[in-house]
């Protein structure tokens, strides 16, 4: 047997004897987050049994939590959690997007203070990039971190800081030399979310739902041991983080097992419609959509596929953004078909004569709308990809 068929079987019976029967199919998963802790017990049981074996962030270092696979044993590890329909032990901003910064740009003493308890899924991570006045034009931002000896003085706002709420530590840009040229006086800066200094308030939407805060900094305080990187110069380290985010979104990071859902096809969805007198299915240029779309999704998944074999890091750097932008624009192409095959059907928010299944369809054709502004706009993407890909 070679040495990756004995990974695979070792990786099966493992599983098989590990992988608690809650752990399977659709259900929790933690972010890590001690605010709302994990409720269902097998679910528990399944993030500290893979935190123990390091499968939180199989590609991390051993002596960082993980289990230091290579690239192609990480690629039987997904195809073995697929195929029991595992669910991911541990998800979020901290093993996806703050984890793998660190290992790039923090020192020896910052790795082993903070990666093994990220592995563990100890404390949930939010993002403080968005300020009121800087989104896509993200080096303007203002809020002010000053140096006052052992540590930073903060003061400002951030916006649009989801599940800041439920947040244990926030990874901010700040300024920090407000007279240098704007993508030169930023740090990166590792913020304490429990401190009197840092007040959320949540931003309610048309749905009801607060998935995102304002966030306050009123003197608030970051120990000067938190600095990620070198001072005035975290715009590199964001940018990095930026990557990290982006190939979470567009399915192919390697530092957490972030997976995308197994959706059921949307060909076999609309087949459902066939016959519905208000539905739109019976239209040629429907149907040419819905043929058009899983030709795109087969090519999509097979070049995602691709990226992550040849990926010598645990996210492509520049071209993250073609996956970002693809996956978004396939995301949004999904929930306009379905709903609009539905005809009047796709149109229900809440109660009769819609069901709870037409009202789901509708939401999550509103939710889609997001997928190409956070994590940077589908023309900030495109703009990315001019200058650093194409070298236009
Ligand atoms: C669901 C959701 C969750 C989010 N979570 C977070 C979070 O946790 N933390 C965080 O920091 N931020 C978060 N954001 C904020 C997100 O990163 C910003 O919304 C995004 O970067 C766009 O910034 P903006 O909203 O200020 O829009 P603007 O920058 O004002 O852009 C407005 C429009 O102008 C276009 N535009 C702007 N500049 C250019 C240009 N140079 N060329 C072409 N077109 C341009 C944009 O594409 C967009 O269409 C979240 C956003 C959403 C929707």
């Amino acid at each position: 047997m070679s040495n990756i068929e004995e990974f695979r079987a070792e990786t099966r019976a493992w599983l098989s004897e590990n992988c608690p029967p809650g752990a399977r199919g659709p259900g929790e998963i933690s972010w890590g987050s001690t605010k709302l802790p994990v409720k269902d017990p097998d679910t528990r049981l399944w993030l500290e049994r893979s935190a123990e074996k390091g499968w939180t962030v199989p590609t991390w270092p051993v002596e960082y939590g993980g289990a230091g696979l290579e690239r192609d044993e990480y690629g039987v590890l997904m195809e073995e959690l697929r195929r029991i329909d595992a669910r991911t032990p541990l998800t979020g901003r901290g093993v996806n997007y703050i984890g793998p910064t660190i290992l790039e740009y923090g020192n020896d003493d910052q790795k082993a203070r903070w990666l093994p308890r990220i592995a563990r899924g100890e404390g949930g991570w939010c993002m403080g990039y968005s300020e009121p006045g800087a989104g896509s034009d993200l080096a303007s931002l203002s809020m002010r971190a000053v140096d006052q000896g052992d540590h930073f003085l903060i003061n400002g706002m951030k916006i649009w800081t989801s599940d800041a709420m439920w947040g244990d530590w926030i990874f901010c840009l700040v300024r920090t030399d407000p007279d240098a040229p704007k993508h030169e006086g930023i740090s990166f800066l590792l913020v304490d979310m429990d401190q009197p200094g840092v007040r959320v308030r949540p931003i309610r939407l048309i749905s009801g739902n607060s998935p995102f805060c304002e966030t306050f900094f009123e003197d608030a305080i970051a120990k000067k041991e938190d600095l990620l990187g070198e001072l005035n110069h975290g715009w590199t380290v964001g940018k990095r983080l930026l990557q990290f985010e982006r190939s979470t979104h567009g399915g192919v990071n390697t530092s957490g097992t972030q997976r995308s859902e197994d959706a059921p096809r949307l060909a076999d969805i609309v087949r459902g419609y066939v016959g519905e007198v208000n539905g739109h299915i019976a239209q040629r240029e429907m149907r040419v959509r819905v043929t058009r779309f899983e030709m795109d999704s087969h090519a999509y998944r097979l070049t995602q596929r691709r990226a992550m074999e040849e990926a010598r890091a645990r996210a492509p750097g520049s071209a993250s953004s073609i996956f970002k932008m693809c996956g978004a624009n396939l995301t949004q192409e999904r929930a306009d078909i379905h709903r609009e095959v539905m005809g009047f059907d796709g149109l229900g928010w809440e109660g009769a004569p819609f069901s709870d299944e037409q009202t789901q369809v509708t939401r999550t054709w509103l939710s889609s709308r997001a997928t190409t502004i956070y994590g940077g706009t589908n023309e900030i993407q495109r703009n990315i990809l001019a200058k650093a890909v194409l070298e236009l």
